[in-house]
């Protein structure tokens, strides 16, 4: 996610989505909830009824996720680091079961013109189905941690901005190959998890542009018709912050009502109250591109609150600080139960 309450950016690559404002058959049953769940959860499991096996969410797996990924170091679009990544999600999302589809492009670098190579990730399950849905995330990280009031040049390895995400769709992953192996009716549609680059190859605010990834992804998608269509999607973005607050975002309200009010509908289902149906902000994000260039209308979850309430600590966005113990892996399940349940509530 880009620019904050205070600073705007704008995308001179898509016309299209310049302006604007910041900002569960598989009948899945959640284990925890079941003897009731809340915020103090801190073992969110989901049950497949169907056959009697278990495939589950896993907090202690979410949180390692993250671990691995930020382990890496920064994992910024063209950078070691990001080969290193792409590496080693080819491996386990093919161990997990999905097709893998790589969608390279490239971009001139905002700090020399040099060309960027580019690769978006594309994991597809159920790919014969031409209705289909997407659950998204960037799994770039930005080069600098430029907010970092003290070492604005110093490391970033974007545990919530950027391993989140990639965490949080490892972990539908899991109960994807699960259900495509052993339940496949138990899920009507086809579903892709896709993983951004470029979402933030951002030196300079204001200058470089956000959403190289998504914009790319919207454009092949009207430019080249893949023969099967999205009816809505998901992207999630810093849902890992130990400290989860999940509030309705205007542009997801504006263009994919029907999706944001449904998964905050879920969430309360579930009893898991990080989801508040309030509208607290308006959030620049790869949503837009899908939403705005591919037509696919499609919410983001994103905690922009990223600090420490008790213990008021500085907001650890865009800072050195954004490290795996400021994340918590029972953050990354709630919010990926409440995906789950919305794909399998997803009609053809
Ligand atoms: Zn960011």
């Amino acid at each position: 996610m880009k620019s904050n309450p205070n600073s705007h950016s704008t995308i001179n690559t898509a016309n299209s989505i310049q302006g604007g404002r910041l900002i569960f058959v598989l009948y899945l049953l959640l284990v925890t909830c079941v003897s009731g769940c809340g915020p103090s959860a801190t073992q969110t499991e989901a049950a497949d009824k169907t056959d009697g096996a278990v495939a589950k969410l896993s907090p202690t797996r979410a949180i390692e996720s993250i671990k691995t990924l930020c382990a890496i170091g920064p994992r910024f679009s063209g950078s070691v680091g990001m080969v290193k990544q792409q590496e080693l999600l080819e491996k386990k999302f093919t161990e997990l079961g999905g097709k893998i589809i790589w969608q390279p492009f490239t971009v001139r670098s905002p700090l020399d013109g040099q060309p960027v190579e580019m690769k978006n990730l594309i994991v597809q399950y159920f790919p014969e189905r031409t209705k289909r849905v997407l659950i998204a995330a960037h799994y770039d990280t930005r080069p600098f941690p430029d907010r970092d009031p003290t070492n604005p040049r110093g490391i970033f390895v974007g545990a919530n901005d950027g391993a989140s995400g990639v965490a949080l769709l490892i972990e539908l992953a899991h109960l994807l190959n699960h259900a495509s192996k052993n339940a496949p009716d138990s899920i009507a549609v086809g579903v892709d998890l896709v993983l951004f680059d470029g979402e933030e190859l951002v030196y300079q605010e204001g200058r470089d542009d956000y959403f190289l990834g998504s914009i790319f992804f919207a454009r092949e998608y009207l430019a080249s018709p893949p023969g099967y269509t999205y009816n809505a999607g998901v992207l999630v973005d810093m849902i890992g912050d130990a400290d989860l607050s999940l509030y309705y975002e205007e542009n997801s309200l504006k263009y994919a009502i029907n999706v944001t009010k449904e998964l905050w509908k879920i969430a309360a289902e579930l009893k898991l109250k990080e989801f508040k149906p309030k509208l607290l902000h308006a959030v620049r994000d790869d949503h837009l591109p899908l939403n705005e260039i591919a037509k696919i209308p499609t919410c983001d979850i994103i905690d922009l609150d990223y600090n420490d309430r008790i213990k008021k600590r500085l907001n650890y966005w865009h800072t050195t600080q954004d490290t795996p113990d400021k994340c918590s892996g029972d953050s990354i399940v709630k919010v990926a139960s409440v995906v789950w349940v919305w794909i399998q509530r997803q009609k053809p």
